[in-house]
């Protein structure tokens, strides 16, 4: 072959490449508002991999995460649980450095964290924003959990209703409380939610987690209102590591679980808010009106009437517009008020456990 033909052939080689990359580029997105200032970052804050006893190497759990749409993850493996050491030698910092390159290139922000594993009780703590995750390697969990808050650590309590035999709060968690060592709680992990965290984290002003914990490959194509990853979504002045870690320390923070919203009132209130958006009445006959309702986030929201108006129930799909017909509560045409509202329980933005968020649709009649 000629030089000449020969660099022909390697610029078509490499555009092929390079479009071959372009097109393998694309991810889904979690669709979540906005709210109250704040940028609403997608988190997934617990995982592992072939360093502890996880089956992937590192830089996977990026591009799945980059897949699904996430911003903000950390691989948090096991400091003292490693069943492939034989074949991956123990070094706590090392799966973290391993994914650090490609996170940048996919844009993905990474958090140094791990995870401590003693017996249960008292159970397994992460610690995220870590300097140095081998210095955590201690014999005393309190020591490694001191150690990991000297380093200005945010600390969470892992599946804490993992095994119902050692089920509830303990001394050991009130010396952490007590001494500001630990900072929130998952109140759900992978696929389950535990009520009696949810309800600590509301009593004791701690930061509510969602995680997913996985240690297999993340396989799924298809994500449903009902089937995705469990996260937690973030509200951060900024998308950086920095902003995360003052909006988890302050406790803003909602958890996105199945076909739920799990948080503080405020944040599920504005939520809600920035995802429903109720049109005019585009019909009208007597006292009877016709409007739509635009709910753009990625959860079905589940409607349960409080008031006088309005049918008994109404869902709003995820992305989707819904027509709404209701009586206006007037008697005659022209005592036509200005607007109407409808009061409605919100069944599965939990507010506390158990408990659905009050909201109001507004419509303007005029
Ligand atoms: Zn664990
Ligand atoms: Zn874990």
């Amino acid at each position: 072959m000629k030089a000449r033909q020969r660099i022909i052939l390697s610029i078509l080689l490499v555009n092929l490449l390079l479009a071959a990359f372009a097109m393998g580029q694309s991810r889904r997105e979690i669709n979540f508002p906005d709210i109250l200032g704040y940028k609403t970052l997608k988190c997934d804050l617990h995982m592992h991999t072939v360093f502890s006893d996880g089956s992937v190497w590192p830089p996977v759990r990026v591009d799945e995460a980059f897949r699904e749409g996430l911003d903000v993850i950390s691989i948090t493996d096991h400091i003292e649980y490693q069943p492939h050491k034989e074949d991956v030698p123990t070094n706590h910092g090392r799966s973290h450095e391993l994914a650090v390159s490609r996170a940048r290139e996919r844009n993905i922000l990474l958090i140094r964290g791990a995870e401590f594993t003693r017996e249960t009780p008292p159970g397994h703590f992460n610690a995220i924003f870590l300097n140095d995750v081998n210095s955590l390697a201690v014999e005393h969990l309190l020591e490694g959990i001191k150690i990991a808050n000297k380093q200005k650590a945010f600390v969470f309590w892992n599946h804490p209703g993992w095994k119902p035999e050692h089920k509830g709060w303990f001394d050991f968690h009130t010396t952490l409380y007590e001494n500001k060592l630990m900072h929130g709680i998952e109140v759900v992990n992978g696929g389950s939610y535990y009520p009696e965290a949810h309800q600590w984290c509301l009593e004791k002003n701690l930061t509510m987690m969602s995680n997913s914990d996985v240690h297999q490959p993340l396989t799924r194509l298809e994500t449903s209102p009902e089937n995705h990853r469990s996260i937690t979504l973030v509200f951060a002045r900024e998308r950086s590591i920095d902003a995360v870690k003052e909006a988890l320390v302050q406790g803003r923070t909602t958890v996105w679980f199945k076909d739920q919203l799990i948080g503080r009132k405020k944040y599920l209130d504005a939520i809600f808010k920035g995802a429903v958006e109720i049109g005019k009445p585009y019909n009208k006959y007597k006292d009877t009106i016709w409007v739509e309702i635009k709910n753009s986030s990625d959860v079905d929201i589940d409607l349960e009437k409080a008031g006088k108006l309005g049918p008994g129930k109404l869902t709003l799909p995820a992305n989707t517009t819904t027509l709404l017909k209701t009586g206006t509560g007037a008697e005659e045409e022209d005592e036509a008020p200005a607007q109407i509202e409808l009061s409605y329980n919100a069944r599965n933005f939990l507010i506390a456990p158990g408990k659905g968020l009050p909201v109001i649709l507004t419509i303007h009649l005029n």
